[in-house]
């Protein structure tokens, strides 16, 4: 098994949506499916377009946060590398996490008006543009520690078994 994986660094990285928004997902469920495809979509693209590589990504949906509080966010285990077209392995060891953020922002906002009907969109655009003004929580994190990625690991992917190198 060990020689048919590739052993490779990874980040993790935390997909959140402002506060004012989680009563528009908690009201229409049918969004958080679609939320995580985007989110796995978003560094997928960003890899495929910036290094020609496709990456390795394990994402999962958490619905509630620490204080058991509907707080819909995305965890994801983001293989620091990817295949290119002819099956070789690249590495890198950079994620614009800035440039990400911003454009999940843009994701999150354009995924809510695709869903919505327009008598929602209509109610919830004050909502919206005070989100914009406020949007500050969303948040892309890399454990700085050896020992904060492993706490991580167990905690968001009890069933990934990690080698560091
Ligand atoms: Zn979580």
């Amino acid at each position: 098994m060990e020689e048919e994986v590739f052993q490779v660094h990874h980040r993790h990285v935390i997909l959140t949506i402002d506060e004012g928004l989680r009563v528009v997902f908690l009201k229409h469920r049918e969004l958080l499916k679609v939320f995580m495809d985007e989110g796995a979509r978003l560094v997928k693209e960003y890899f495929e377009k910036k290094h020609k590589v496709t990456p390795g990504i394990i994402v999962g949906l958490h619905t509630f946060g620490s204080k058991m509080n509907f707080n819909p966010h995305l965890h994801m285990l983001v293989t620091m590398g990817g295949m290119k077209n002819n099956g070789e392995w690249k590495t890198y060891d950079f994620i614009p996490f800035e440039m990400l953020r911003k454009q999940w922002q843009t994701i999150v906002l354009k995924l809510i008006r695709r869903m919505l009907s327009e008598e929602e969109k209509k109610k919830i655009q004050p909502l919206l543009q005070k989100v914009l003004c406020q949007w500050r929580r969303l948040l892309c994190v890399c454990p700085k520690t050896k020992r904060e990625h492993q706490g991580a690991i167990g905690v968001y992917w009890p069933f990934v078994t990690v080698k560091y190198l």
